[in-house]
């Protein structure tokens, strides 16, 4: 893959912008946080902890979890609540992806409630010029060891057929709310033993709204293997079939649980050999997209700097406009500012995936941003080495 050539517009160590929307007193707060989290052993049992707290209603713990680590990374618990976050995006220049974060559910009165939740966030999105998109999770939609038998072969009942139809109609509601409204739906991936029945909802939803604009975004995982193939084969039946394109491309969220089961269950992993081939994958992701932007319409969803600049060099050396809704950036909130605001102050297109919702609900959300920001090396963390950096700027 020949490289873009170069270019210094973008300086990601531009901690000025990156914590422009943050006080002196936020900033040393965020700093405290990261620095708790780095401590790999506190994280454990936190997580351990702070879970079964919340579950349980502990007295004290729902407080704590969302004086520190849920104000960092969660909108609120109601979408109202979201509002002060969204504009404070807004006000610099970044657009918010809502993103309710019930998962695991297992009722299908509780599917429903998800399901009403989601229809809300679109609403709101279609009266705010700052949401472009929602995300939809499909394992808040339906339960989960459901997905699995329905792409299991010979293992689905009758019953679970009956149940998928159900799973279909919330889906296909959702995406008709998101097409009438012109709000885009992220379809988001989850793990391989339930995700071809994602795929297959997913493909079937961009088959049927993405006939005029893209509303419908399928999310395809870059950390495995077969992943970069089956993207250029549904882009293909795309173009046969005559409708555009949706694709969030993220390296992916569940490399350690997809490797023990694949190793206890005895078949082989579907993730790749190293990092640098998950890597190698991701940009040729970006590259088969941005290549193919007037039919694809893409966001390129990652913490990774250089992907990120990889993505944003080859859009101005191809001379596109930056602002072509087709051209996208993601950044969970709270998480790579430095990306998000340098990006946005440059012109791109960017979003902030922002989860909201009642505490209880998004903790097994928070357990994985405090693991993907814990060291077990003893070295700092990217979040907190740019805190400090700006710290240290503002000498605080
Ligand atoms: C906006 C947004 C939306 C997201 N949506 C989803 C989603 O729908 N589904 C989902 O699964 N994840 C999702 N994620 C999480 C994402 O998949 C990654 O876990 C996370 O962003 C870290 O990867 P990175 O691209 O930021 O970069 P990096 O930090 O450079 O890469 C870390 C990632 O590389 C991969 N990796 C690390 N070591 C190895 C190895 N030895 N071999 C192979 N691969 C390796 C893993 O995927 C790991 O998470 C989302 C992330 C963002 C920012």
């Amino acid at each position: 893959m020949a490289d873009p050539e170069p270019r210094t517009q973008i300086n990601f160590d531009n901690t000025e912008i990156a914590f422009a929307n943050k006080s002196n007193k936020e900033l040393k707060k965020t700093s405290m946080l990261f620095k708790l989290m780095s401590n790999s052993l506190l994280t454990k049992l936190l997580s351990s902890v702070g879970l079964f707290a919340v579950k349980y209603n502990l007295p004290f713990a729902r407080y704590a979890v969302k004086q520190t680590i849920y104000e960092q990374f969660c909108g609120g618990e109601t979408l109202l609540d979201c509002q002060v976050a969204i504009d404070k995006l807004y006000d610099n220049n970044a657009l918010t992806i809502l993103d309710y974060g019930a998962e695991g559910k297992s009722t299908p009165e509780e599917h429903d409630e998800v399901k009403d939740q989601i229809i809300q966030s679109v609403k709101l999105a279609a009266a705010n010029n700052s949401v472009p998109v929602v995300v939809c999770k499909l394992s808040g939609l339906a339960d989960n060891g459901l997905m699995e038998r329905l792409q299991k072969p010979g293992t689905a009942s009758e019953a679970d057929q009956k149940a998928y139809v159900k799973l279909y109609d919330r889906v296909d509601e959702i995406c008709e709310k998101g097409n009438e409204l012109g709000v885009g739906i992220f379809i988001d991936a989850e793990e391989s033993w339930m995700q071809v029945t994602i795929d297959r909802l997913a493909i079937e939803m961009m088959s049927k709204y993405n006939r005029e604009k893209v509303i419908v975004y399928n999310t395809y995982q870059l950390y495995r293997h077969d992943k970069l193939a089956q993207l250029k084969a549904d882009y293909r039946k795309s173009q046969e079939e005559g409708y555009l394109f949706g694709v969030k491309f993220v390296r992916g969220a569940y490399m350690e649980k997809e490797r023990n089961r694949a190793a206890e269950m005895g078949y082989a992993s579907p993730i790749q050999k190293d990092k640098a081939s998950t890597d190698a994958d991701y940009d040729a992701a970006i590259k088969f997209c941005i290549e193919n932007y007037q039919t694809i319409g893409s966001c390129c969803a990652t913490h990774n700097e250089k992907s990120s600049l990889y993505q944003a060099e080859l859009i101005e050396k191809m001379d596109i406009d930056k602002k072509h809704p087709h051209l996208n950036f993601s950044q969970l909130y709270g998480m790579s500012d430095q990306i998000t605001f340098n990006l946005a102050e440059a012109g791109y297109n960017v979003g902030k995936y922002l989860v909201y919702g009642p505490v209880k609900e998004v903790i097994p959300y928070l357990i994985r941003r405090a693991q993907e920001n814990t060291s077990v090396t003893g070295e700092m963390g990217r979040e907190l080495k740019f805190i400090q950096t700006e710290m240290k700027r503002r000498k605080l």
